[in-house]
């Protein structure tokens, strides 16, 4: 089966920030594949703007280069290179100032009918700025959009800042806010056998889930983010937004539609159930020590002292009918074991064993689904060992990833950031999340991290290529349960 592909209406997409980092690894490479499958209409423009002196034919090159680097070499066909190139125009500007606005309208399309998306590829100081200035030089147009990466606000009153200033001038419908985790093709296959299987629904509620797992684990430290990484940490960086963005996908109700503001609302309505995290010993936070030839991640971040956490493992549970009494564990970190994503839904054990115990013992169902490294959905099951030798029970897992019976096995998996760019220039905001449920987000993990800066400690240090400190270990030890491995 040959992924279908729905070409989009041509487009002008500025990219504010072309020159750095998310542009050049991601962007980029993601609008010049969407262009090679066709979906990209040639007549599509992408204008690059940065603070960069250089003409269209200077970061023409950079974009080449970008796309050598990062769109992956078997993607790479001089031809179609060429034509990706030929769709692009750049812009030096810095952003506060005014006038680079009006030279940046001079290079836009004046079809009043063709769609414009500013994304914004650059630090958050700067998005009051963009969006006036967008404004301001008459740039937006009903149909225009912006994009936004996190971190949106650093806490509840910061996020309704920006929020307010986003609002000044856009309609929320305007207002494209990226957490790519929901991008990728596995999340959306989670939503599919939730809601597109009628058997997983009976089962997915407290009577037959014992607990659900969530872990983003990197192995890498902070590398030379140090600085930036140190005024936020682990909870600001990637609960708050990924790992609760996970959460809700699991816990929502059915929405009635697969329709962005049905399934936003669903997801609002699990931010707001999250019971706040009150016992101390549920949220559990880690800072990576030092190794040999490995630096610790105050040495990373050159602060000696540093409060910041590196790693955290929590428990809570989202206090509604469906989920009453089941905990759902987090942990995220960096310089672990592997690198991996993966959301595990343990069920619980059969009511009743009708096997001799010479059998074995079977185990408890888990749906794992796996974001990184390699996407795919397994079950673990309880079978009957092959062979003559009597009824013996042995684990086996069942692959759902189904790369093969759709023929996709031997299918490039598109990036997040290509779906994303996509879906904002065909309008659809279901992937995208709204304003009210970030700051419902902030407005749980803000007591959290208030409680820590509170109390002053530092966090406790773990090994490099661990799982994180043992208290994270003991968080689920003293409820019986234990953390899925961390490995990739
Ligand atoms: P970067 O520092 O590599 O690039 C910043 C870009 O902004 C450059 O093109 C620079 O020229 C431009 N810029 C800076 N000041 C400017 C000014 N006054 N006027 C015009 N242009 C200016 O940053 P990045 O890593 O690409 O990240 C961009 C944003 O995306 C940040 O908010 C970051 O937190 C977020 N983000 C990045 C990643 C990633 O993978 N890099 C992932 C998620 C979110």
């Amino acid at each position: 089966m040959a992924a279908s592909v729905v070409p989009v209406d041509p487009f002008d997409l500025v990219v504010v920030g072309a020159t750095g980092d998310l542009a050049r690894r991601k962007l980029i490479p993601a609008l010049y594949h969407r262009l090679r499958d066709g979906q990209m209409p040639d007549s599509a423009r992408i204008v690059g703007v940065a603070r960069e002196d250089m003409d269209a034919d200077g970061f023409r090159r950079m974009a080449g280069t970008a796309l050598d680097e990062f769109a992956g070499s078997d993607a790479m066909d001089a031809a179609l290179k060429h034509r990706f190139l030929s769709t692009i125009d750049y812009v030096p500007m810095d952003v506060s100032d005014a006038s680079g606005w009006t030279r940046l309208g001079e290079a836009l399309s004046d079809d009043e009918a063709r769609l414009r998306a500013f994304y914004l590829s650059v630090a958050p100081r700067f998005f009051g700025m963009i969006a006036e200035g967008v404004h301001g030089a008459g740039l937006s147009r009903p149909n225009s959009r912006i994009v936004v990466e996190k971190p949106l606000g650093h806490d509840l009153a910061s996020a309704r800042a920006l929020n307010g200033c986003f609002a000044g001038h856009f309609d929320e419908h305007q207002i494209y806010r990226i957490d790519h985790y929901l991008g990728k093709e596995t999340v959306q296959n989670l939503m599919a056998l939730r809601f597109a299987n009628a058997f997983f629904e009976p089962l997915w509620n407290a009577r037959y889930i014992d607990h659900v797992q969530i872990t983003v684990a990197e192995s890498v430290g902070v590398e030379g983010r140090g600085p930036y990484y140190d005024g936020v940490g682990a909870m600001r960086d990637m609960v708050q937004n990924h790992l609760l963005q996970l959460l809700c996908l699991i816990a929502m109700e059915p929405p009635a539609r697969f329709e962005p503001d049905a399934v936003r609302d669903e997801k609002l309505k699990v931010l707001r159930a999250l019971a706040p995290v009150t016992n101390a010993e549920d949220v559990v936070r880690g800072q990576y020590a030092s190794s040999p030839g490995i630096a610790s991640y105050a040495q990373d971040a050159a602060a000696a002292t540093s409060h910041t956490e590196s790693f955290v493992a929590l428990k809570t549970e989202v206090a509604n009918w469906r989920w009453s009494g089941v905990p759902f564990y987090l942990r995220t970190g960096k310089r672990l074991r592997a690198r991996v994503s993966e959301v595990a839904i343990v069920f619980k054990a059969a009511p009743h064993a009708i096997f001799p115990s010479a059998s074995g013992r079977s185990t408890q169902n888990v749906l794992a689904i796996r974001l990184q490294p390699d996407e795919g959905i397994t079950m673990g099951m309880t079978i009957k060992e092959p062979g003559p030798g009597g009824m013996r029970l042995a684990p086996a897992v069942l692959d759902m990833t189904f790369a093969k019976t759709l023929g996709t096995a031997d299918m490039r998996m598109p990036d997040a950031y290509e779906r994303l760019v996509m879906d904002v220039i065909r309008g659809d905001q279901t992937l995208f999340m709204r304003g009210d449920e970030v700051e419902a987000a902030w407005e749980w993990v803000d007591p959290i991290t208030r409680a820590w800066e509170e109390r002053g400690d530092r966090p406790a240090l773990y090994d490099p290529g661990s799982s994180g400190p043992d208290d994270a270990l003991m968080l689920m030890h003293r409820d019986g349960r234990r953390w899925r491995e961390i490995s990739a």
